[in-house]
């Protein structure tokens, strides 16, 4: 009996010792070195986030994710989440920067000690393409210009010729930060090309690329300079015949162009020309186009010889050192041969769409009148340099052409600009998109 009692107590001390013991095992593992995170990895990682997932700890209520970028000395408290979380992106993160991660799972008091530290580095922005240009110096390249990222390390441009973007046989350059553009040379004239650009940070392991630019267009055209034209603005190409003038008309009207920055095309007849070279010069050091109107415009139409159009072409080159690039015949009328000469000797015609009767009408408010009320978006407007009352309304016409938003253009640039080619040499242009070929 009494070594029974005495059996019952011990049985009672080792059953409370096992469930000390028991308790003990199940704090530590739910405790202090319990709530081991696991399986903690990276995602998508973008210029502004970072994606990250982990394997699901038993029983935590929650998890906190701590981050600090390389300028930061300590970890900060970025998200807090529930314990049923097992993903989760950070935003409003820099570009370019490079991050460390960590995971906490949360139950009570408790929390992971020691989390693994991950490294991410965001990428730059992605790339921005501002202005593709074609250099008109003779210098044989095209010139793009993006938006500078001060996080970059470098850029890389690539390019593509063919009929839509598609960049697996992309050719590949690299500029430095301080740069701006690239230069791509030589070019392939009357093709269309396809450009990307992106950023680079980060050196070595942490090396990391933007996103590339959306690709842009370019139809790289011989001879056409398109600088300074917003292609998404209206325009129209003053032109003068003739010229040049033998009383002060034609150099006036020039100095109201070089006053406003503006161009225009002079179809100029050869004897003209011989006699008034520096009107001519003048002319193509203010980038005005020069065209052939004939020799002695004494033939009209049908009876324009193939004699007018060579001596006219012949008298500029040897007054200005450039052949003409266009051609309007005397009266307006053309003919298989005059199109054919023009065909060989690369000019493209040009009628017009806005006839300013100046010759007939010789006053100025006629002349200025007939261009304001009737102008419209890739007009060609027919006037003649040789007259003062023609002088007199360019100089209120260009003002009030600029006011009223038109970018006043060459022939050649109006066509390139409106339809995204270069003009066709033996072609005949009645505005920007209409082609007036028929024959007399
Ligand atoms: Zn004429």
């Amino acid at each position: 009996m009494k070594r029974t009692r005495k059996n019952t107590r011990l049985g009672v001390l080792v059953v409370g010792v096992v469930l000390i013991l028991l308790l003990l095992v199940i704090a530590i593992a739910r405790g202090g070195s319990g709530l081991k995170i696991g399986g903690v990895k990276i995602g998508d990682v973008t210029d502004s986030s970072i994606a990250l997932s982990w394997e699901p700890v038993r029983h935590a209520e929650g998890y906190k994710i701590l981050l600090r970028s390389e300028a930061e000395d300590s970890f900060s408290d970025a998200l807090q989440l529930d314990g049923a979380q097992t993903s989760c992106t950070l935003t409003n993160l820099t570009q370019a920067t490079p991050y460390e991660v960590c995971v906490v799972a949360q139950k009570g008091s408790n929390e992971t000690k020691h989390p693994a530290v991950l490294q991410a580095m965001t990428p730059p922005m992605q790339g921005k393409l501002d202005a593709i240009t074609q250099a008109m110096d003779g210098t044989d390249q095209l010139r793009v210009t993006f938006t500078p990222n001060p996080k970059a390390a470098s850029y890389e441009l690539q390019y593509m010729i063919g009929e839509q973007a598609n960049f697996d046989q992309a050719q590949s350059l690299t500029v430095q930060p301080d740069t701006d553009a690239f230069t791509v040379s030589p070019v392939q004239y009357n093709q269309q090309y396809y450009f990307r650009v992106r950023a680079l940070a980060g050196e070595g392991k942490n090396a990391v690329a933007g996103a590339w630019s959306e690709p842009e267009a370019y139809f790289a055209m011989e001879g056409v300079d398109l600088t300074g034209i917003d292609l998404n603005k209206p325009m129209i190409a003053l032109t003068f015949d003739d010229g040049p003038g033998y009383n002060e008309a034609s150099d006036r009207i020039l100095d109201v162009l070089e006053k406003y920055g503006v161009t225009a095309t002079f179809f100029m007849i050869g004897e003209n020309v011989l006699d008034h070279p520096e009107n001519v010069k003048r002319k193509v050091e203010l980038h005005c186009e020069l065209g052939n109107h004939t020799m002695r415009h004494d033939h009209l139409g049908s009876r324009v010889t193939q004699a007018d159009i060579i001596d006219c072409s012949d008298a500029i080159y040897q007054t200005a050192g450039v052949r003409p690039s266009s051609f309007r015949s005397p009266g307006g009328n053309t003919t298989e041969l005059i199109r054919q000469e023009c065909a060989k000797e690369n000019m493209p015609l040009y009628y017009w769409s806005v006839d300013t009767q100046d010759w007939k009408y010789r006053n100025a408010d006629h002349i200025y009148n007939a261009v304001m009320n009737n102008v419209s978006d890739g007009d060609i407007i027919l006037m003649h340099e040789i007259y003062l009352s023609t002088a007199d309304a360019v100089e209120r016409m260009i003002p009030a052409l600029l006011d009223q938003g038109y970018q006043l253009v060459t022939c050649r640039q109006l066509i390139a600009a409106k339809t995204g080619k270069a003009p066709e040499s033996g072609t005949q242009y009645l505005d920007a998109e209409t082609i007036k070929n028929e024959t007399t």
